[in-house]
């Protein structure tokens, strides 16, 4: 049994870096919206400031003040004593997990389903034959139907594939005949990717192939852990983490691609930060994370591929504008590298929104458990894209994608939300 608080503790000295200066009431997403102090860093910190000095709460309440955060740490990119918010608050979590368990929704979805990997993909081929009953608008978007409306509370849900990139993309993919091999790097996906935007996928691998890189794609890689972690469960994020890296270090790689930034924050410092609790993990996770790359980085900073390279299908004058996901901009601090794809783009004009880099209130989790809020978040997201008068709106994380394609469509907004990857021709 481990110590009550243990994972407080290690964070402790950043819990005590917070001045209570209240900067944070400025920028957080949900204080904007919710002007309650419970549900800000400064009184999240006070809070974890008592419990570690002893006294005592309920654990109900305290799961429900710990999960009014969206993990994005914008608080931390203006707060003074730069306290990172996002690790405390998953300490808390993980911390509220060992005394009282995960709900049960979490425990079936994670212990049950993501921990394994076989199962899960045959739920959601068995979900994706029963979704295509469902009334269809927009191409790809599914509408629950009257009767379950009030459990989706009028969320528009992007359709899961009816073929998962496993399914399409062999374990080695290599340059085109006459393409010199330049490079080999391996190709993590992520659940959004593998389960509901595969397109991402299979234009990766062709952008890479035919610049000279061998992708390998593992196909016994699984979820990077990120929900898991972000909910509290570091004993399972830690057997998915192991797992991943077991499988991605005896592979003969320059680098580990990933086009989703969560997957990528988790595995380059999320590994390290809550998981590696032993010597030998914490050697491990460094050596996996040191190879790890995000798509627009590795293109970018990396490959440096021709100019001629980068060409689109996108008609000639489309205006294009960028959502920078908080486990981009934040967590791996990328954002020339995404603007810059698109600017290389011929015949695409790019556009800035306001305040690029708030968050677009997916939260992960927080999305579920607090939906209203997360809605309530993002018009201020969707009044910027709108501001654009953009054709498109890119980003580069799977479940920002989400959340912009339930918005777009609940709001009638004519942009389409794509992935700087399959801008790319
Ligand atoms: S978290 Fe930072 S900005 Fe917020 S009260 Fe503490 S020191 Fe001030
Ligand atoms: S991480 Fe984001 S949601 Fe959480 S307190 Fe900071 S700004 Fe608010």
């Amino acid at each position: 049994m481990e110590e009550r608080l243990s994972n407080l503790k290690k964070f402790e000295d950043e819990v005590y870096r917070c001045m209570k200066c209240g900067f944070c009431m400025y920028f957080c997403p949900v204080y904007r919206e919710t002007y309650q102090e419970p549900y800000v860093a400064r009184g999240r910190n006070v809070l974890a400031m008592d419990l570690l000095e002893g006294e005592s709460f309920d654990w109900r309440h305290l799961e429900k003040r710990y999960s009014m955060c969206l993990t994005c740490n914008r608080c931390a990119q203006f707060c003074p004593a730069k306290v990172d918010v996002a690790t405390i608050t998953l300490a808390a979590r993980a911390d509220i997990v060992q005394e009282k368990g995960l709900p049960l929704w979490k425990k079936v979805l994670y212990r049950g389903l993501i921990n394994r990997r076989g199962l899960f993909g045959r739920v959601l081929k068995g979900a994706s034959r029963f979704q295509r009953l469902l009334p269809r608008t927009q191409g790809k978007i599914r509408h629950l139907p009257t009767f379950l409306s009030g459990l989706g509370k009028g969320r528009q849900i992007p359709e899961i594939a009816e073929r998962f990139l496993r399914e399409r993309l062999p374990e080695v993919s290599s340059p085109p005949e006459g393409v010199e091999r330049r490079m080999r790097v391996a190709y993590f996906a992520g659940c959004g990717t593998d389960y509901i935007f595969p397109e991402v996928g299979v234009k990766l691998v062709d952008f890479l192939t035919r610049q000279g890189v061998e992708v390998v794609f593992p196909k016994d890689q699984g979820c990077c852990g990120m929900p898991v972690m972000g909910s509290g469960d570091f004993a399972l994020a830690r057997e998915l983490a192991d797992r991943n890296v077991a499988i991605f270090e005896k592979l003969d790689v320059d680098y580990i691609v990933t086009a989703c930034a969560t997957c990528g924050s988790a595995m380059k410092e999320g590994y390290l930060t809550f998981l590696a609790d032993t010597e030998e993990r914490r050697r491990r996770y460094e050596e996996f994370a040191k190879r790890v790359k995000d798509f627009n980085e590795f293109v970018i900073d990396i490959l440096k591929p021709p100019p001629e390279a980068f060409s689109t299908e996108l008609p000639e004058g489309t205006k294009v504008t960028y959502h920078d996901p908080c486990h981009l901009v934040r967590y791996q601090k990328i954002t020339a590298q995404p603007r810059a794809i698109i600017k290389a783009l011929p015949g695409v004009e790019f556009v800035e929104m306001a305040e690029p880099d708030r968050c677009c209130g997916m939260g992960g989790a927080f999305n579920i458990e607090h939906y209203e809020l997360s809605k309530q978040i993002a018009q201020r997201k969707m009044d910027a894209i709108a501001d654009t008068r953009a054709d498109v709106v890119v980003t580069a994380c799977p479940g920002c994608m989400i959340q912009l394609i339930d918005q777009t469509i609940q709001r009638g907004m004519p942009q389409r939300v794509m992935h700087v990857v399959e801008l790319l021709k």
